[in-house]
């Protein structure tokens, strides 16, 4: 398994795919970006012209694309991977994608003789970078060991969830509760400090209470609570997880008012020019309605 062809070499696909490189395996890579392949050459990758050349003769093909239709266009679509892929090969495909689309594309690959894994990865592109991503896995087990030493050039959390397509469930189930924590948070704090509460007095007793949380612990005071709304995580990226996630709840039958709501803040977030700051940015959006900010003492 040394030949691997890569595409999306974007945002986290580009250090992702220098990653497997820097353990010795060849990589293929394609993307619509002239910009993304020169960067992936300079790296020491190869190039292709379309998705099908990018899968001819490589034993894994990886996909790390915005959302669901881009991966069915490039593995699925004219020019697709699947007209360049062999039998025997398996797709492991990265991205944040509807589960749905993950289970049929997996079902058209299978007919070809052609293994599906998805592992769409948790945490940031500083974490792809560094290759320390978390590998959030569904697919037959045998597929999934046989890709393993490809999947851990790029992260170093790996979780097993299940059959194909429960990498995507798990990473939207997660992505949703934590986008849905953070708002409920975001309102409590400015709440309680412009009813004059200290956000520290506000912090201590949480902690000792049902309502503390690794937001309010862990991410807030470095990032919103600390001024800093750098990336990190960007609010158009949680909108369109949690999209995600509330499509596929529904698809489900499952009612989901409380994240719904949730939703309606990230979609409030980024229509306020905040899209493109880390999604603690939702905090800014209460402080701004509200008039107060909340800050923790430097
Ligand atoms: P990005 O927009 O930076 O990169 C996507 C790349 O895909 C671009 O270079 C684009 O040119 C290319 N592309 C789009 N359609 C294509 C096609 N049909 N064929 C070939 N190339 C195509 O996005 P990203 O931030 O790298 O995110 C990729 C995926 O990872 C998304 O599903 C995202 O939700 C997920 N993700 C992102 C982060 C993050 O912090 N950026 C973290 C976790 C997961």
């Amino acid at each position: 398994m040394k030949n691997i062809g890569f595409i999306g070499l974007g945002t986290m696909g580009g250090p992702m795919a220098q990653n497997i490189l820097r353990k010795g395996y060849s990589v293929k890579g394609f993307d619509l970006s002239p910009d993304a392949l020169e960067r992936h050459r300079e790296a020491g990758g190869t190039t292709a012209g379309s998705p099908k050349e990018a899968a001819e003769g490589v034993d894994v093909l990886i996909t790390m694309l915005p959302d669901g239709p881009d991966v069915e266009r490039a593995i699925l679509g004219e020019n697709g991977a699947i007209h360049g892929l062999e039998s025997g090969s398996v797709v492991i495909d990265m991205s944040t994608i509807d589960p749905s689309y993950t289970q049929r594309i997996g079902k058209v690959l299978a007919e070809r003789g052609i293994a599906m894994v998805d592992s769409p990865v948790g945490k940031t592109a500083d974490h792809a970078i560094a290759g320390t991503l978390t590998l959030i896995v569904g697919g037959d087990r045998k597929d999934v060991d046989q890709v393993r030493p490809v999947l851990d050039c790029m992260g170093t959390d790996f979780f097993y969830c299940g059959k194909l397509g429960m990498g995507e469930a798990m990473k939207l189930a997660n992505n949703f509760l934590a986008n849905t924590i953070l708002s409920a948070t975001s309102e409590a704090l400015v709440m309680g400090v412009k009813a004059g509460l200290s956000l520290e007095t506000m912090m201590a007793v949480m902690r000792t209470t049902m309502a503390w949380n690794n937001q309010l612990g862990i991410s807030l005071p470095k990032k919103a609570l600390a001024d800093d709304f750098s990336l990190g995580f960007m609010v158009r990226l949680a909108e369109k997880d949690h999209r995600l996630a509330i499509q596929m709840a529904k698809s489900l039958g499952v009612e989901t008012p409380v994240g719904t709501a949730a939703f309606d803040v990230l979609k409030q977030a980024s229509g306020n020019g905040l899209a493109g700051l880390d999604v603690s940015a939702v905090l800014r959006l209460r402080e701004e309605q509200a008039g107060v900010k909340v800050r923790l003492a430097q």
